[in-house]
């Protein structure tokens, strides 16, 4: 009898330790946070041409703004 009863609370320890691991992972719903951007950049930019968002390190800087490429100041005809 003494054994069941040992068996018993070994079997209600596993219990609450899975519970107590899924209760880790659990959380409310809300959707994580947008990584804050660590350096700045990170910075986006539109492109005045076809307004694809580019990092402001990748962009070709036109008289007017921003561009995803040169291609694309060249056609804008922004020298
Ligand atoms: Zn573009």
């Amino acid at each position: 009898m003494s054994r069941l009863l040992f068996f018993l609370a070994v079997a209600m320890f596993v219990v609450w330790l899975v519970r107590q691991r899924l209760g880790i992972n659990r959380k409310p719903s809300a959707p994580p946070p947008p990584a804050p951007s660590s350096a700045s950049s990170k910075h986006m930019v539109a492109c005045l041409h076809c307004h694809v968002h580019v990092p402001m390190h990748d962009a070709v800087r036109g008289v007017r703004g921003h561009y995803c490429s040169e291609a694309h100041r060249q056609l804008a005809e922004d020298r």
